[in-house]
């Protein structure tokens, strides 16, 4: 047992521990609320068994809804509470039940920005569902630091569900727990909790997609093809239910009974074609998680994650600079504070940041100092970045900065860069912030660019400060004005839905006006207003 009142260990299992993973295969009932039951849910298992580990142990909890519907119970259940991170990926509430998970919907009080909504349009099919998946699950379970994953498996996202609209074969059914998976070894100590959820189509989807996820869970390959016994079994009752919804053309805008009964766990390509609206449908869903992206992961780790497609058209500018892994140092500067001499690095290349220490205090973004120290590694490897370090002569990093292109909710737009800063709580009030601001931002190949900062207030670590979120934004816009940055007026939802909140933008002096002009027209004409 920890100090949380968790066992320890990495494994999946052995003989001497408990398990690492568990799988109750009938629970995951998202739907059921405290005082009603609702959508085929009467106890809502999945909030009961959270509930417990709250209760019991000190531990924060991930919990990652993948049936197709909104997870609005267990939502609901922990909206207010900073201790569970609910994130649910479902088909969009415009067509199904429950018509919640809006991504607006962020959660409440302390607990603001733990509840993250990816409504996904209809017909989205494996590679649009596994790009969005991989570019926010392991930045928000990065960021969140749970002790435990709590995954609802509902199978009901696969294209022959009759129930909803997602078309997703195995194969993006197989990404899923391979992803829940990965991220309970690499960031909760293989403490994981899959649960079964939805999942209508019985015959073929349910058996086979419930079977590999305990084979992923306890290791086991999986057979080239299913059991000939099970098909002779189960193929007949099949065929009834085929036969009876062989007069109705469509069920739910699908094809009634269009495939045969399978025969291996993989789905035949053949069997499903690509869809009419593919590319828009793909469109959509992308601009879906950059908005996510933008809201709920924070700058930093959005940097050391950047989504598949990002792609700076300044790549390499960085390396013009200062050609990472040649002899040319970085730029340095010495700053004197009362607790000491601090150096000043810029473009510090990953064997730098290999040799230093974060500073315990220096966990804003990832909230352990040791996954920090791993963010900025990764930061400083990113062709796309550059990392400002401000670090003592014994090798303790107190303070950084990282410049990055846009992410992916800026897509349209050129020579946008992102601007983060953190300095460590132990080391604040010295004038560390704009000191090290200030020698970030001087060179003047930085007037090529428009440059932003954005302060979400669910994203500001108040509590140590002991200030109010309204008081952490002046501290923030004095700091960004000491660099010429002027605080903007914008419909963006980012901003707008949220007092304390601010977007700060500082336009280069070589930006030409056209390239402003579009940048400005952007930020007060947000084309994500006109979809809510
Ligand atoms: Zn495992
Ligand atoms: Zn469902």
């Amino acid at each position: 047992m920890n100090a949380k009142g968790l066992p320890e260990g990495g494994t999946c299992s052995s003989e001497e521990e408990r398990p690492r993973h568990v799988f109750h295969p009938a629970g995951g009932l998202h739907h059921a609320w405290e005082k009603r039951a609702s959508g085929f849910c009467i106890y809502n298992d999945s909030a009961v068994a959270i509930a417990h580990l709250l209760q019991a142990t000190e531990a924060k909890v991930v919990y990652i809804d993948f049936d197709a519907h909104h997870g609005d119970g267990v939502q609901q259940a922990f909206y207010d509470e900073p201790r569970v991170m609910t994130v649910s990926l479902h088909e969009t509430g415009r067509y199904l039940f429950p018509g919640t998970g809006d991504v607006l919907e962020v959660g409440n009080g302390p607990g603001r920005g733990y509840a993250v909504n990816v409504p996904l349009e209809p017909f989205t099919e494996d590679d649009s569902y596994s790009e969005v998946m991989n570019s926010l699950l392991p930045a928000l379970v990065l960021s969140f630091a749970p002790d435990v994953i709590v995954s609802v498996h509902g199978c009901d996202t696969h294209a022959w569900d009759p129930l909803t609209h997602l078309h997703l074969s195995m194969r993006g059914i197989q990404a899923q727990m391979r992803i829940a998976h990965h991220l309970a070894h690499t960031y909760c100590q293989g403490r994981w909790v899959a649960l079964g959820g939805g999942g209508y189509d019985l015959y073929r989807v349910v058996p086979r997609a419930w079977s590999m996820l305990w084979a992923e869970m306890s290791e086991q390959p999986l057979p080239a093809h299913l059991p000939e016994e099970w098909i002779t079994r189960w193929r007949p009752a099949w065929l009834a239910v085929a036969e009876q919804e062989a007069g109705e053309e469509q069920v739910m805008g699908k094809v009634a009974a269009q495939a045969d009964f399978p025969t291996t766990f993989e789905d035949r390509p053949e069997v499903f074609p690509a869809q009419p609206r593919r590319l828009s449908i793909s469109h959509t869903n992308r601009r879906t998680a950059a908005l996510v992206r933008q809201l709920l992961v924070p700058p930093s780790v959005r940097h050391a994650f950047p989504s598949a497609r990002r792609q700076s058209p300044m790549t390499g500018m960085f390396d013009l600079l200062h050609p990472r892994g040649s002899e040319t140092p970085s730029r340095s500067k010495i700053l004197e504070t009362h607790k000491g001499p601090l150096l000043l690095r810029d473009f510090c290349p990953p064997s730098l940041v290999e040799r230093l220490i974060p500073d315990s205090g220096l966990r804003a973004f990832a909230r352990l100092p040791e996954r920090e120290h791993q963010l900025l590694l990764t930061i400083a490897k990113s062709p796309d970045c550059a990392l400002t370090l401000a670090h003592t002569p014994a090798g303790e990093m107190v303070g950084e900065v990282t410049l990055a292109f846009a992410d992916d909710w800026w897509e349209g737009l050129e020579n946008v860069y992102e601007v983060t800063i953190e300095v460590s709580a132990n080391w604040r009030g010295l004038g560390i912030g704009y000191t090290l601001l200030a020698f970030a931002l001087e060179l003047d190949t930085l007037e090529d660019m428009i440059l932003f900062a954005m302060g979400l207030s669910w994203h500001w670590d108040t509590e140590g400060l002991g200030i109010t979120p309204q008081r952490y934004r002046e501290l923030i816009a004095r700091l960004f004005a000491s660099q010429g940055f002027v605080e903007q007026a914008t419909t963006e939802p980012n901003i707008s839905m949220e007092p304390a909140n601010i977007l700060l933008v500082r336009v280069g002096k070589h930006v030409d006006q056209h390239m402003a002009n579009q940048f400005f027209s952007r930020i007060l004409n947000s084309p994500n207003l006109s979809r809510w």
